[in-house]
């Protein structure tokens, strides 16, 4: 019989038969409160009614079209209502399935478009598998070894981490732009880079949110340096932080991105990614480098279609705003109860709590134990950061304010246990 690859580890125990919202319905007859939803992409929750009437009047007319062969109307639809979203100077949309090839995507634009090679990553930054994503990738070395050499002509720098620094956050910004400056001045000539690329809020990196200083001055140097600027808002987009992109917490009046990249919650769980860019950038891209047997999937589209829809009518990313400040509120409470939990961080519905021990060193062991005890109480959570040591809540932009509470009260009681089964 064949089996699934044995490196596949699933943290949590659940044959997932159902979804319906915020809950995953197990095989074992239980109800899970998902503050998992997949990583972020079930951003309308699970099944939401219009998504999926969509996605099935889709099926039942064009199911594939192909891009580079046809056009057809999800495709043009979709691009018309994402513009809404989009910072105006972004007004070009190139569609893949996955938020690495769309990574991928990105650094080929910028190659092409300054015809440089180096890209300036940061550390902690998480932006994908594939090689060239992988070598932007430094969120983990689980990410990386034994799997090199990665593609070429990275250089990396600092970012603003003041809890692991242990430093404030001005100091750690200020530590951060200077250390960009000398690598600009040692291992990545200006006239050979072609790009910063920085997530809003690092995510598999342990939910760090950047800063508005951190973020203008990158802006300052890529055109001082002639580089492009590259927002991942692969997980912060969407509405997950509470406004519809990450970014838009630092530098609401932008423009701040030469080129942005979606994925995730962008089609509730249906395959699709994107890169935006101004016209005149997408057109220095060489003809052949973008394109994708699947890219810009009609079913996809029509689902991204009617997530924008609902994100709209019923207000998700204002219910991610409200419920996120309930949520980090909440977690800062635990906190407070719990010295084991020596940092709560976030944005809108983005948020996670960071394990340290007696010396203030990462604890990933008590964090494993928080989040397996969460899935025994029926709460999905996942951790993240170089070690494991966080523990995060994505719960999908649904969410109200009763089931917040829920989450936070079995997440008192599995941190409680995970402390007790420590000691
Ligand atoms: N960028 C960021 C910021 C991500 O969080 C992820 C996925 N965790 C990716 C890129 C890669 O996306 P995918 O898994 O869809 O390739």
């Amino acid at each position: 019989m064949t089996a699934l690859s044995p490196q596949l580890k699933q943290a949590t125990p659940v044959l997932a038969e159902r979804g319906e919202g915020v809950h995953l319905y197990g095989a074992d007859g239980r109800r899970y409160l998902d503050f998992t939803a997949g990583i972020g992409v079930t951003s309308t929750g699970h099944c939401h009614p219009r998504v999926v009437a969509a996605a099935q009047r889709q099926v039942a007319t064009l199911i594939h079209g192909q891009y580079t062969t046809v056009m057809h109307r999800p495709l043009l639809e979709l691009t018309d209502r994402l513009g809404e979203f989009l910072p105006p100077t972004l007004d070009s949309v190139f569609y893949l399935n996955s938020g690495s090839e769309a990574v991928e995507a990105a650094v080929r634009l910028a190659r092409h478009a300054t015809g440089r090679q180096n890209i300036v990553a940061f550390h902690g930054g998480f932006h994908g598998r594939t090689m060239g994503a992988g070598a932007l990738t430094t969120s983990a070395n689980k990410f990386r070894a034994g799997i090199g050499p990665m593609m070429p002509g990275v250089a990396l720098a600092p970012f603003p981490t003041a809890f692991r620094y242990g430093w404030p956050q001005e100091q750690t910004v200020d530590f951060a732009l200077n250390e960009l400056d000398y690598l600009l001045a040692t291992a990545t000539a200006p006239d050979d880079t072609a790009a910063f690329i920085v997530e809003p809020v690092l995510g598999e990196g342990g939910y760090v949110p950047a800063d508005e200083r951190f973020l203008r001055g990158l802006r300052e140097r890529a055109d001082r340096i002639g580089a492009l600027l590259i927002l991942d808002e692969v997980q912060t987009g969407v509405g997950r932080t509470g406004r519809f992109w990450g970014h838009q917490h630092f530098v609401p009046q932008g423009p701040l991105a030469d080129i942005l990249i979606t994925a995730k919650g962008l089609a509730s769980g249906f395959p699709l990614s994107a890169i935006a860019a101004s016209r005149d950038l997408m057109a220095q891209a060489r003809p052949g480098s973008q394109g994708g047997t699947y890219g810009g999937n009609a079913v996809a589209c029509a689902a991204a279609l009617a997530t924008l829809e609902v994100v709209a009518q019923e207000k998700l990313v204002e219910n991610a705003a409200e419920q996120g400040d309930r949520l980090i509120a909440g977690l800062r409470a635990v906190a407070e109860r719990n010295k084991a939990i020596g940092d709560v961080r976030g944005l809108g519905l983005m948020c996670a709590s960071e394990f340290v021990d007696a010396a203030g060193k990462p604890d990933p062991a008590t964090a494993a134990r928080a989040q397996q005890e969460a899935s025994a109480r029926g709460l999905l959570l996942l951790t993240c950061g170089a070690t494991g040591n966080v523990v995060r809540m994505i719960p999908p932009l649904v969410v109200d304010a009763g089931q917040i509470d829920e989450g936070l009260a079995l997440w008192e009681e599995s941190v409680e246990a995970a402390v007790a089964t420590g000691a």
